[in-house]
């Protein structure tokens, strides 16, 4: 095992999500988030998907601790997964704890974790890293970058971040820390890349509370505001807005409502007393003074509003004077559900604003001229683009190498390529295998790849199912094989196909005296598929069961 500095991205390096990365010396491994990702609209009956780590796991014994940067889904989506495996200490910041400590008692994991609460400033030795969180401003408060210590040299993991001027929480970037450690001397910077294909500078969350305010003074009726859950900077807004407009609020969905909860008591949500109300409560208000913030802004099916655009509510109905607010970013491959979302409420009478009819939304990432100023304050000897697409990576890459990185120190990889870094050198190593890693209802890593594809062609061709007794002996099918078909056809003409289908069936079925029935399988299968595309030109899922012996 190589004995110098090796970082391993597992996660968020040639995709947006399920962020996480490695970092090793020795015989010692420090893991840095544990996100997870949406799946892609064509990913049939997936939640969602975790990273592999399959390689951390003959290194079991290594794994020192993981230290999380912020509480967005993309950083701690996967901890529940990671720390049933990893028995290792957490460390997070109070308001990313607090999330974390949410989503772990929803699985019973709680009790078993060993959580530390790390801030801003604080010094942490693990093994042989120093850990030197440093804040960052992001989408939501208690974002950290991290400067990691290692034996052969100052890392800079700069988490996800942008710099805004004016936050929310009026708490900007730590641009001192981060010149504090240039001037020890970077060996690498590892950078946020979402945003690495937008010109010039993020605007700040302050340009929301215009929208905001407008649609405010606009809206005849209720306001309805749906975020992602864990957006408290966002919610932070809406509260202010809303106080302003003398609106009373109430929040709908179960894990917003649970965040809500706990950032307030936490001090990062401050709502005034008698200003939030219950969906009960709310409901006897005239309407001008409501306003509902919501989950469900990815048109999530479980989320709010969704249910909403389809009247499956529990308590709210959408109607006529109702304005509705997309206040996220909606993520590449859900644009088609969000805009079936979209539509359904324009058509239930409610007035919708979303990016980029409304600035409702600012990105809670760093924009080229951002990415320029991280480099050339924290002035690092290599640099390594980190979360985003390969176009992301790519184009974050040449930024560096605008700025004079040389080309040989910059490393534009994705998942599974270790850099090594030794002597001075850095070299990227050969690709450790994984993939994606799917969550299927409680399935974990069982729905592979061949699945989905059948789910695919269930979904465009439905199936055919052949029963045929057979005697070995012989060699013959014995009686009529049946047929059943769910999604296939339903046509006068089946009748006709089918019944040629059970001809064919019955010539596969005949064969070499003796033959196994499992062979037999195979080839009734084979004739089976043939036949019926041949003649549909559809390849419907075909399963054969050849009963006998
Ligand atoms: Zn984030
Ligand atoms: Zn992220």
């Amino acid at each position: 095992m190589a004995t110098g500095l090796r970082i391993m991205p597992l996660g968020g390096l040639g995709e947006v999500g399920k962020n996480m990365m490695t970092i090793e010396y020795g015989r010692n491994v420090l893991v840095v988030d544990a996100g997870m990702m949406f799946p892609e609209s064509d990913m049939l009956g997936i939640d969602y998907i975790i990273p592999d780590w399959t390689y951390l796991r003959d290194k079991k014994d290594l794994v020192r601790a993981i230290v999380i940067t912020h509480g967005h889904q993309d950083h701690i989506g996967a901890l529940p997964h990671f720390l049933e495996e990893f028995d290792v200490p957490v460390y997070a910041t109070r308001l990313t704890r607090g999330l974390i400590e949410v989503k772990l008692s929803r699985t019973h994991m709680l009790e078993r974790t060993t959580l530390h609460t790390y801030a801003p400033g604080d010094v942490l030795n693990i093994g042989p890293f120093t850990i030197e969180p440093y804040h960052v401003c992001h989408s939501i408060p208690d974002t950290v970058g991290l400067g990691i210590t290692t034996p052969a040299g100052l890392i800079v993991h700069s988490g996800d971040f942008k710099f805004d001027h004016t936050p929310v929480d009026g708490w900007p970037t730590d641009i001192a820390r981060l010149a504090e450690f240039s001037s020890r001397g970077v060996l690498a910077l590892l950078s946020d890349s979402t945003n690495a294909d937008r010109p010039g500078t993020t605007p700040s969350e302050a340009v929301l509370n215009d929208a905001l305010d407008q649609i405010l003074r606009e809206a005849p009726g209720r306001l309805i505001i749906a975020t992602f859950a864990s957006l408290i900077s966002r919610i932070q807004q809406v509260v202010d807005v809303a106080a302003r407009h003398k609106r009373k609020i109430a929040i709908a969905g179960r894990s917003m409502i649970e965040n809500t909860k706990m950032a307030r008591d936490l001090g990062y949500l401050v709502i005034p007393k008698g200003m939030l109300l219950s969906q009960d409560k709310i409901k006897n208000l005239p309407a001008r003074q409501v306003v509902i913030v919501a989950t469900g802004s990815q048109g999530e099916p479980m989320g709010v509003l969704n249910r909403l655009a389809t009247g499956r509510h529990h308590l709210l109905r959408i109607r006529e004077g109702d304005t509705v607010v997309l206040s996220s970013h909606t993520i590449p491959g859900n644009e088609e559900v969000v805009h079936g979302v979209i539509n359904r409420l324009f058509q239930k009478g409610a007035d919708v604003y979303y990016d980029p009819v409304a600035q409702v939304h600012v990105s809670g990432h760093a924009s080229q001229e951002e990415q320029k100023t991280l480099i050339n304050i924290v002035h690092p000897r290599f640099f390594v683009p980190i979360h985003g697409e390969l176009r992301h990576l790519k184009q974050h890459g040449k930024l560096a190498r605008q700025l004079g990185i040389p080309e040989e120190n910059i490393a534009v990889i994705e998942n599974g390529y270790p850099l090594i870094f030794d002597n001075g050198r850095m070299e990227i190593g050969k690709r450790e295998p994984g993939g994606y890693v799917f969550v299927d209802g409680a399935l974990v890593g069982e729905t592979g790849p061949t699945v989905l594809r059948e789910r695919d062609a269930l979904g465009q061709s439905g199936f055919v199912t052949a029963i045929v007794r057979y005697q070995r002996q012989t060699g013959r099918p014995v009686g009529q094989p049946r047929i059943i078909t769910r999604g296939f056809i339903f046509t006068p003409e089946a009748e006709e196909l089918l019944s040629r289908a059970i001809d064919v069936i019955r010539s596969a079925a005949s064969v070499e005296p003796g033959t196994a029935p499992d062979q037999v399988e195979e080839q009734v299968e084979r004739a089976l598929s043939q036949f019926l595309y041949r003649e549909t030109k559809r390849k419907p899922v075909v399963t054969v069961a050849v009963i006998g012996g």
